[in-house]
């Protein structure tokens, strides 16, 4: 006899997810956010938020607020998109093949509202190799606090 019971893979890591009908989202975000994010529309390149944005802080997901990338993994990759090689957590993010245009992609998706957020390429820099290439209008910037304790470099 056993009570061994195989736990399942990320059960606890799972986040609630965040569901909303369409008129919500609408009322919610801006036309720019709602088209990027709730019909996976892509912002023109150069156009968007952030793509050029250096300062500390963390990106969260305009829709729900669920932190999805630090800048700490933001590379200028040349393209007029933000784009990061990792995300703050593999549950972050959701990944879709994506077969439209018979190009095989790989969508990006909130885990938590499945908000559409851009695209992940294996061309990016070390350590991961991927490029995580997001539309400005898919989050919302948040600056790093000042915090004590870790203290600055010395
Ligand atoms: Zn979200």
């Amino acid at each position: 006899m056993t009570d061994t019971q195989i736990p399942m893979a990320g059960s606890s890591a799972a986040p609630e997810k965040v569901v909303k009908t369409d008129a919500e989202w609408r009322a919610q975000l801006s036309a720019e956010e709602y088209e990027v994010t709730r019909k996976a529309g892509t912002e023109r390149a150069f156009t968007g938020r952030n793509w050029d944005l250096k300062d500390t802080g963390s990106y969260d997901c305009v829709c729900c607020g669920q932190a999805l990338f630090d800048s700490a993994t933001k590379f200028d990759s040349g393209t007029g998109w933000p784009s990061f090689y990792e995300p703050v957590a593999p549950e972050a993010v959701g990944l879709n093949e994506d077969r439209k245009f018979f190009m095989r992609r790989v969508e990006v998706v909130c885990s938590r509202c499945d908000a559409h957020l851009g695209h992940v390429f294996p061309d990016g820099p070390e350590p991961t190799g991927q490029r995580y290439c997001m539309n400005g209008f898919a989050m919302s910037f948040s600056a790093a606090k000042a915090e004590g304790g870790s203290g600055a470099t010395t």
